[in-house]
């Protein structure tokens, strides 16, 4: 039997990294982990629980939570999207991860070095059979530096707010809602997240120096999953 092996796909913000991941794992019958997810979820829970309020996150509270295990986070295969989806406490959030209030408060969230750690203890406890693709910000520096295939993506903060506007509008449902969303403040989004991200101190976003580096601003997703598979082909060739 060919030999399993781990991908970390790291990159930017909304450069459709966790689409190309999906579609390789599916393409390879290898398991998807769409870590981004984890914090996006750990960001909800915050919010829920009024540990988010305006004036910032009640990290003391955040972390006593944290510790006494408050804060659950799995994923369930939905054989409708076929994807997987996630869930909070045994409730299903996948929508409202990824919904802008969430967007905006999750880099802080994820720069907090307690929920650094207990994200990537799960996550490291996850590929332990190998056969994953784990897409987030430091896959391949902080949870898998030993991962036999690293990618890193990226494309400009343009094209990715786009993408991120036209995926928000696919799923608006209302006028309402397509009404509040603005490409501007989209775009911000974006810019802070990766200043955010790359300039924290714990596992900050940042390329491993044996990723291979994907822009795909000009890339159709087709191409991006071709270009994949045959980056996947050749590492596992040599394996
Ligand atoms: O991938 P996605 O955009 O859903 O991730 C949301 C946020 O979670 C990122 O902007 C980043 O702040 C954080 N994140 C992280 N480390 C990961 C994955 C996501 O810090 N491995």
């Amino acid at each position: 039997m060919e030999k399993k092996i781990i991908i970390a796909i790291d990159g930017h913000s909304s450069c459709g990294k966790s689409t190309m991941a999906k579609q390789l794992a599916k393409e390879i019958g290898y398991v998807y982990v769409d870590t981004g997810a984890m914090y996006r979820a750990v960001t909800l829970y915050a919010m829920q629980n009024g540990l988010y309020p305006d004036e910032g996150i009640k990290e003391e509270e955040l972390k006593t939570a944290v510790d006494s295990k408050k804060i659950q986070i799995s994923f369930k295969f939905n054989p409708t999207t076929g994807r997987p989806d996630t869930y909070l406490n045994g409730n299903k959030v996948e929508d409202e991860i990824r919904q802008m209030d969430v967007s905006n408060r999750v880099s802080p969230i994820a720069a907090l070095p307690f929920v650094r750690a207990l994200l990537t203890e799960q996550q490291q406890a996850m590929g332990k059979e190998k056969g994953i693709v784990m897409d987030g910000r430091d896959i391949g520096t902080a949870v898998f530096p030993q991962a036999e295939m690293k990618v890193f993506v990226t494309a400009s903060a343009k094209v990715r707010a786009q993408r991120r506007y036209d995926e928000l509008m696919g799923k608006a449902k209302t006028e309402e809602e397509k009404a509040a969303l603005h490409f501007d403040e989209i775009l911000k989004n974006v810019e802070e997240r990766d200043y955010i991200d790359s300039h924290r101190e714990v596992a900050p976003l940042r390329q491993a120096e044996d990723a291979i580096v994907l822009d795909n601003s000009d890339m159709t997703r087709e191409e991006q999953s071709a270009w994949l598979l045959e980056k996947f082909n050749e590492i596992v060739a040599k394996c």
